[in-house]
C-alpha cells in the first residue's frame, strides 16, 4: 500500500489547514468583486440545501430513537421554505459561484413533490452559461418510486448511506428496523433510472460495524459504486459521541488494503472532501472521510441552507443566519446577495482543526436539523 502522509492520530492539520488566526481584513468584498472569499480566502463553491429536518430513520449516530421519538416536534410546515425561496435562493447563491448544489435533509426524499425543485433547480446556470452539479444525499428508502421522476427532473446523479450489508447490523443503526435489501434494490432503481455515478457513504462507528467494512468495500468494487467511508463526527449533542467510538480513516484503509492492494489518488479538484483510493488492479476506487482525524477546514468552501432557511458557514455551527425572514420581509435579490456576501466574508469557521473535549460540548445544530 502507498500509505498517505497521514497520522490516524493527528488532530493538528498541514496541508489542507489554515493559519491559527484570520488575516486582517475581508479578502475578495472589494466594489466589483464577484465572488465572495471568506476571512481565510475561502471561496464559496458548495451549497447543501436541506429540504426538511423530518427523517423516516432513526439512525444511532443522527437521530437517535430515544431522544427523537413520536412526540417530537419538526418544524411546522410554515416555517419550511417553499420551492420558490429555495429556488431564489440557490439562483442568488449560483451567482455568488456556487457550482454545486446537493439537496439533502433530514431525508429529502421525504419532501412531497420533491422532482418539481429539482426541475427547477436544474435550469440554473453558472455565470458563465454552464449547468450547475446537481445532486442528492438519500436513505435510498424510496428510490424504488422516486429515482425515475428525479431523473427525469434533471437530477443527474446520486448518494446513498448504507452502513452495512449485515440484516442485523444495519437495522440496529437505522433504528425502525428498516431492511437492507430495500436500500438495495433502492440503488439498483437509481443505476435503472441512469443516475450516475452513485456513491454510497457509510458512517463507521466502533463496536457497531466496522465488521461490514470489508464486505461493503468488496460489494461496492464489484458493482461499480463510489464507496465512501467517514468517521464518525461529532455532529449535534444527542448521539453521545466518544473520540474512542472513531474508527481512524487509516485504519478503514489499512484494513481494505490488506486484502485488495490501494493506492492514494490525487485529489479530482481543489477541495475535495473525500482521500481518495484506488484498486490496484484497476477495478475502482474507495474514498475515506477523515473529518476527525486529519481535517479539512482550509480547503472548505461549503455553505448549508437548512429547511427554515437558516445558512450555516460550517457543519458545527451553533448559529444559523436567518435568509427566510429576509425573504418573507420583503428583501430585493440584491439585499439577498448583500447578506449572503456579508456572512461569508466574515467567515472564521475551522471547528474541526479546533476540535477538542471543550468544544465537543458546545450547544451544536443537529445535523438532521441544519442539512447534512
Ligand atoms: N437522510 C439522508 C441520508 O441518509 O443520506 C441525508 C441526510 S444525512 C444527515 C447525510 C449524511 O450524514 C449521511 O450519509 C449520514 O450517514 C451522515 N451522518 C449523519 N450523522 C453523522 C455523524 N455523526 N458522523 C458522520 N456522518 C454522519
Amino acid at each position: 500500500m502507498d500509505l498517505p502522509d497521514r497520522d490516524s492520530t493527528r488532530t493538528v492539520p498541514t496541508a489542507r489547514s489554515l493559519p491559527a488566526q484570520a488575516p486582517d481584513g475581508v479578502p475578495g468584498t472589494g466594489p466589483g468583486s464577484q465572488a465572495p472569499r471568506d476571512r481565510f480566502d475561502r471561496p464559496l463553491h458548495d451549497l447543501r440545501i436541506s429540504v426538511t429536518d423530518r427523517c423516516n430513520f432513526r439512525c444511532v449516530y443522527c437521530m437517535p430513537k430515544e431522544i427523537f421519538g413520536k412526540d417530537f416536534a419538526f418544524l411546522p410546515k410554515e416555517l419550511v421554505l417553499t420551492f420558490e425561496e429555495i429556488s431564489r435562493l440557490a439562483t442568488i447563491f449560483v451567482g455568488l459561484g456556487v457550482e454545486k448544489l446537493r439537496i439533502t435533509g433530514g431525508e429529502p426524499l421525504v419532501r412531497r413533490d420533491l422532482p418539481q425543485l429539482i426541475e427547477m433547480l436544474a435550469d440554473l446556470r453558472r455565470p458563465d452559461g454552464t449547468p450547475v452539479d446537481l445532486t442528492l444525499t438519500t436513505n435510498g428508502a424510496a428510490l424504488r418510486a422516486l429515482a425515475g421522476p428525479l431523473r427525469d427532473a434533471g437530477l443527474q446523479r446520486v448518494t446513498v448511506s448504507l452502513d452495512s450489508l449485515d440484516e442485523a447490523t444495519f437495522q440496529s443503526m437505522n433504528g425502525v428496523d428498516f431492511p437492507v435489501s430495500r436500500v438495495l434494490d433502492g440503488i439498483a432503481a437509481a443505476r435503472d433510472a441512469g443516475l450516475a455515478p452513485i456513491k454510497v457513504n457509510t458512517v463507521v462507528k466502533r463496536g457497531l460495524n466496522e465488521g461490514s467494512v470489508l464486505p461493503l468495500a468488496r460489494w461496492a468494487r464489484n458493482e461499480g459504486l463510489i464507496l465512501r467511508f467517514i468517521e464518525y463526527m461529532d455532529v449535534g449533542h444527542s448521539n453521545g459521541w466518544r473520540l474512542d467510538d472513531v474508527i481512524p480513516a487509516a485504519e478503514i484503509v489499512s484494513l481494505i488494503d490488506a486484502e485488495i492492494a490501494l493506492a492514494e489518488l490525487p485529489p479530482n479538484y481543489a477541495g475535495e472532501v473525500a482521500s481518495r483510493w484506488r484498486y490496484r488492479d484497476g477495478s475502482g476506487e474507495v474514498g475515506v472521510i477523515t473529518s476527525v482525524t486529519s481535517p479539512f477546514c482550509g480547503a472548505c468552501s461549503r455553505a448549508r441552507l437548512s429547511a427554515d432557511g437558516n445558512l450555516y458557514t460550517c457543519l458545527f455551527a451553533v448559529k444559523g443566519h436567518d435568509l427566510k425572514s429576509l425573504i418573507r420581509g420583503g428583501a430585493n435579490d440584491e439585499a439577498l446577495e448583500q447578506a449572503i456576501r456579508a456572512v461569508w466574508s466574515v467567515r472564521t469557521d475551522r471547528y474541526s482543526e479546533l476540535r477538542s473535549a471543550a468544544t465537543t460540548d458546545l450547544p451544536k445544530v443537529e445535523m438532521f436539523a441544519m442539512g447534512g
